[in-house]
């Protein structure tokens, strides 16, 4: 017989007060570098929590934070939850009228707003039906603005009390965090994540074999804290009592660079974008990265060629991952096995550009249109999965049906699995490319052009044929020293021998940039209705 304690967020944060006071978290705002310690952290956070509280935020309700990755929004990630209201962390980079709807949907009625995203707010501002309390983030002078009732962060955390303590008397499934998805189609859907989802996720990341995060790491969270919790970094990097590194609002590939250099980072994220961009970055100025033990990709496929940069160019270790808002997000992640260290350097980069085994505490299964498919490298179907922080429905959504039967998430993912265990997403269900009957994946064609030494990047969406039912058209963004120098049929003689005829694409269209979602991720539905106008026979 075992004890049965509730898992909770705010225990993970007491952690950090109690053994790591004196570890330092270092965030940058708009008005310069911040340095505190847990210790301050904590003091801050329970000031936020009280305040909450004396605004009458409720258990249960969801508070909105408007905000990049910074200190204050750390604040938010435990003050909220550990009063056991619901972090409800807004994409600032979603349309105007989408955030209008997360935050009547959500039913938000205090939003926790950074100052920079102020004017944001001001534009659908007569458009939020549920708002009270607008909450400023800053150092310095409130908006000018006729918005009511506008306070500000810092003086309301004056009145607050920094001994305040957590409520225990949580259930652990009780709702304490919540992410819409980026909404590539439709409406964003909401994901609602429980104290006990937010308690073993985060624990996983401490895992070996997923990440291995440990008080001895520094954390560098790029991918945005509004975007499923920074994959949960700044949860998990907290209960370590690992040094935090917040990169606030300027996540240039320059200032990324900057501070993994001088705070001698160790481990950190982001979406394929952000590293494409970087290495650009790295090709022009001199920056020491000794320090990353850990360069994690995720979001969406992270080319080969990229893979292959940073490990045998610049040393740095990769790691690739994959999962989505509905997953918390960790679903797998890719660490070789101790028999597959020992294989050719091309036969790891090829198992590298997988997206890993499920993680522990993940199921999967693939299911193809007769039922589950082998695990054989070859046979594709749409990836399911189930585990404790996996998501079970959609907050008040008609959606999710479809996405959430038999207790298994149908991620939308085409995959193969091989012998070994490790995923390879083939594509998005949507993104398939259906020709002549035949399979083409979007994804593999982009991961051939991108090794081009011309290449920076790569697009393949469908357009619908006459004949074959839909063709490949590839949309490529070159360096900036070959634009010109290249044509449409070197890249073609350049895939030839990587693919098959069949799979070689009707044009190769050369574009200044591609069309990306709010996190950095490749808006193919623009691009695939531009394309669509120009080529549709
Ligand atoms: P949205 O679905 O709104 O884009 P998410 O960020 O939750 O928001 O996206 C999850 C999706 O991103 C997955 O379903 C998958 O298609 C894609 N994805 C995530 N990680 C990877 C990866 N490592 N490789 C390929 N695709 C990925």
């Amino acid at each position: 017989m075992m004890m049965d304690v509730p898992l909770l967020v705010a225990p993970m944060l007491e952690r950090a007060e109690r053994l790591f006071p004196k570890k330092e978290i270092v965030s940058l705002t708009q008005s310069g570098t911040y340095r505190y310690t847990y210790a301050e952290m904590g003091r801050r956070t329970r000031q936020l929590a009280s305040v909450l509280k004396q605004l009458g935020v409720q258990k249960g309700e969801r508070v909105g934070t408007l905000a990049w990755n910074d200190h204050r929004h750390l604040e938010a990630y435990f003050a909220i939850p550990g009063m056991g209201a619901v972090l409800h962390t807004i994409n600032i980079r979603l349309s105007p009228e989408h955030l209008a709807y997360v935050i009547n949907h959500a039913k938000d009625r205090v939003l926790l707003i950074d100052v920079t995203v102020w004017p944001l707010v001001e534009k659908i501002r007569d458009q939020l039906k549920t708002v009270e309390y607008f909450v400023v983030m800053t150092d310095g002078a409130l908006p000018e603005t006729t918005v009511q009732p506008l306070y500000s962060y810092e003086k309301l955390l004056k009145n607050g009390d920094p001994e305040w303590k957590f409520p225990r008397e949580l259930d652990e499934n009780d709702p304490a965090g919540m992410c819409y998805t980026s909404a590539t189609t439709g409406k964003p859907k909401g994901v609602v994540y429980t104290q006990r989802s937010i308690f073993l996720h985060s624990m996983s990341l401490g895992l070996a074999d997923v990440l291995g995060l440990s008080e001895s790491d520094t954390c560098l969270s790029v991918v945005p804290m509004f975007h499923v919790n920074a994959w949960g970094l700044p949860f998990a990097a907290t209960w370590f009592g690992t040094k935090q590194v917040l990169p606030g609002p300027q996540m240039t590939p320059q200032n990324i660079a900057k501070l993994i250099n001088s705070e001698q980072v160790t481990v950190t994220g982001g979406v394929p974008t952000i590293w494409i961009g970087m290495l650009k970055e790295l090709e022009q100025n001199d920056y020491d990265l000794s320090s990353l033990r850990k360069l994690l990709f995720g979001g969406s496929a992270a080319p080969k060629s990229m893979i292959q940069a940073y490990e045998e160019k610049y040393g740095i270790p990769v790691v690739h991952a994959y999962g989505m808002t509905e997953t918390s997000p960790v679903v797998s992640v890719c660490n070789l096995k101790s028999h597959q260290q020992s294989l050719s350097k091309e036969e790891r980069l090829e198992l590298k550009s997988k997206q890993g085994i499920p993680a522990p505490g993940v199921e999967i299964k693939v299911v193809g249109t007769d039922g589950e498919v082998a695990w054989n490298g070859q046979e594709m179907g749409e990836l399911l999965v189930r585990g404790p922080w996996i998501a079970a429905g959609y907050f008040n959504d008609e959606r999710s049906e479809k996405a959430f039967q038999d207790g298994w998430l149908h991620t939308g993912d085409v995959v193969t699995v091989d012998e070994e265990g490790a995923i390879k997403i083939v594509d998005r269900t949507k993104d398939l490319i259906k020709s002549g009957g035949e399979w083409i994946s979007s994804v593999d064609l982009e991961d051939a052009l991108m090794a081009h030494e011309a290449v920076y990047e790569a697009a393949v969406v469908a357009v619908p044929h006459k004949k074959w039912l839909e063709r490949p058209i590839a949309c490529i963004v070159l360096k900036d020293d070959f634009v010109g120098k290249v044509s449409d049929q070197d890249l073609l003689d350049f895939l030839k021998p990587q693919v098959a005829k069949w799979w070689l694409p009707d044009a190769i269209i050369f574009m200044k940039e591609l069309p990306k979602n709010s996190v950095g991720k490749l808006l193919k539905r623009a691009l695939r209705e531009e394309m669509k106008a120009r080529f549709a026979s």
